[in-house]
């Protein structure tokens, strides 16, 4: 498969109805030019989601979000641009023309499809010798002591290592591949003495695959009680990242699409018992805390993440940063509290389990909420040196929040919990640095600018909702737009809206008809401006009103500054400016009725 070429991407896009793509997802009907509904990524009860038929763009008011159809698809399926652009292709049968690759690229892409064949092909054996074996019955009777069933054993194709030293070396041998290739996919490593034997020996085989099911490692639980470490992974490979991986996903994305929800538990056999009680959004972090990448693998798919994982082990800095991500991207990430010394798959095959387990669900704390009462849960109150130990812990924790009602609740509940004044326990909360940097980051000024087009309406600035006003009537009149868009300076503008600006000089016929891949904020932006230009009225008068407005921003800005500088002068011959330039605001407005 090479590279998509240009004129068939071009009849992917002519091709493709948005309004049928995202109907999957959608209630949408019509409204005006457009069509509304419900957003698909956000939680709402008044359509803010639009859908711009003609110029195929969708954008949410209420979220941010936006783009054309291939991203719809991205971020609804969770599939990369080509794999995006491949579905949509086949739905509207559009022959895809590839063009010649150079041929390094092509040469590393046949190394990595040679790879991938020897990760299936193992894993094939590795399933296999589970049920064929004399020397796995001691494997297949723990899975069966664990309550795990061979047709869910069979669909994530649990299996089995041979004990002997080289059978996976002298098997991918035989098959054709050298032993770096062997040693590159992480099946066989090199001793003391210089030979090389295969990494996993007398152990339950996990095959981790990515959501097209394709292996790309295994985890390996020792059998015997003489073998080290209980549970091994592959190493990193250069297909292999485990922090990025998500155990189950492959079997587990569908569910996890339709219930809005994925539920991220810590082994491979939690991941196993769970779906076998058709609990089938589970998926699993592979016995480390969740991380960021894993976090964001989910987002556009849901709008909750639950984390029934043994929390008090699972490093809070590290949990911190996932909610950090979950809460860029719209998700909420809860904690469901597993019982001490008791984990999902042990839950799922004792009696009445699966119905525990989801009252749990049902019960998922908020994670801040969680770690404070963890630590509360631990606090011997009599004690004022474990008092004041509580406080210096939660102080850290709670100032992530930021100011916001469940700070202050929480705030509460430690005070009372403490026997303390909340006014003081605030006064520690103000004080203290948040727990992992950014999770503290006030609304706004510390914001990462990447994430400022996707702003909601009402994070807006004043300035913000005109420069996006006057933006989309660059595209609406383009004649006027291109004199506009000339007179705008950068010190009119966001930071935003001087790169939607510097786009539209860029793209003055047709802005949206190839949004850029790699800054999703930027393409959101530019498919709102381009639907809000189709839908709202422009006119000459608006765009001068509105560049008017921006200017006197810009030299109030300038007369602050001058001020600062301790320039009277220069400070009172902005002041002059700034009074004609109302003047002629208010009569722009009169004109413009
Ligand atoms: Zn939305």
């Amino acid at each position: 498969m090479a590279l998509i070429s240009n004129e068939s991407l071009e009849r992917v896009k002519q091709s493709v109805d948005i309004v049928e793509v995202i109907s999957a997802h959608a209630d949408l009907r019509r409204q005006g030019a457009r069509w509304v509904g419900l957003c698909p990524f956000h939680e709402e009860r008044t359509p803010s989601f639009s859908v711009d038929a003609q110029e195929k763009l969708y954008h949410c008011f209420g979220c941010g979000v936006g783009g054309d159809t291939i991203k719809f698809v991205e971020e609804k399926e969770g599939l990369g641009f080509a794999e995006a652009v491949e579905l949509l292709a086949e739905r509207y049968g559009v022959e895809l023309e590839r063009e010649r690759e150079d041929p390094r690229a092509e040469a590393k892409r046949q190394h990595r499809r040679r790879l991938g064949d020897l990760l299936d092909r193992t894993a094939g054996f590795y399933a296999a010798y589970l049920w064929d074996s004399a020397e796995a019955a001691k494997a297949r009777d723990y899975l069966g002591e664990r309550g795990l069933g061979e047709e869910v054993l069979r669909a994530f194709a649990v299996g089995y290592a041979p004990s002997a030293w080289d059978t996976v070396l002298l098997r991918g041998q035989r098959a054709g591949f050298s032993v770096e290739e062997l040693r590159g996919v992480g099946l066989a490593q090199r001793g003391k003495g210089g030979g090389e034997y295969d990494r996993f020996r007398s152990r339950i085989m996990f095959p981790i695959r990515d959501r097209r099911g394709r292996t790309l490692g295994f985890g390996g639980r020792a059998m015997r009680s003489d073998q080290g470490a209980k549970y091994v992974n592959t190493a990193e490979t250069e297909f292999f990242h485990k922090s990025r991986m998500l155990y189950g996903i492959d079997l587990a994305k569908a569910a996890i699409a339709k219930a809005g929800r994925a539920i991220v538990v810590e082994g491979y056999t939690d991941v196993l018992a769970l779906h076998q009680a058709g609990i089938e959004e589970a998926v699993g972090v592979m016995g480390t805390a969740i991380t960021e990448e894993q976090v964001a693998s989910l987002s556009g798919m849901v709008d909750e993440v639950v984390l029934a994982l043994d929390a008090d082990a699972a490093g809070q800095e590290a949990m911190l940063r996932a909610q950090r991500v979950a809460g860029d991207r719209k998700m909420r990430l809860r904690v469901a509290a597993m019982p001490a010394g008791e984990d999902p798959a042990e839950m799922m095959a004792a009696e009445g389990g699966p119905e525990r387990f989801r009252a749990l669900l049902d019960g998922a704390v908020e994670l801040t909420a969680f770690q404070v009462g963890l630590v509360l849960d631990r606090t011997d109150v009599a004690s004022p040196a474990e008092r004041d130990q509580a406080l210096a812990e939660v102080a850290p924790i709670l100032a992530g929040l930021g100011e916001s009602a469940s700070r202050d609740d929480l705030v509460r509940r430690v005070a009372e919990r403490l026997d303390l004044e909340p006014a003081m326990v605030m006064g520690r909360v103000v004080a203290a640095q948040p727990l992992s940097g950014g999770v503290a980051a006030p609304r706004g000024a510390e914001r990462r600018p990447a994430a400022a087009g996707a702003r909601t309406p009402a994070e807006l600035t004043s300035r913000e909702r005109r420069e996006r006003a006057l933006l989309a009537m660059c595209i609406a009149l383009p004649q006027e737009g291109r004199e506009y868009l000339a007179r705008l300076g950068d010190e009119h503008l966001s930071p935003m809206g001087a790169r939607a600006a510097a786009w539209l000089r860029e793209h003055p016929e047709d802005p949206a008809s190839d949004l850029p891949r790699d800054d999703a904020d930027l393409a959101g932006l530019i498919a709102e401006l381009v639907i809000v230009a189709h839908d709202e009225p422009a006119s000459h008068e608006a765009m001068e009103l509105n560049y008017l407005l921006l200017e006197q921003r810009r030299l109030e800005a300038e007369i602050a500054r001058a001020g600062e500088a301790g320039d009277p002068e220069r400070r009172a011959a902005l002041s002059r400016d700034r009074a004609a330039l109302v003047e002629r605001i208010a009569h722009t407005e009169r004109v413009g009725g």
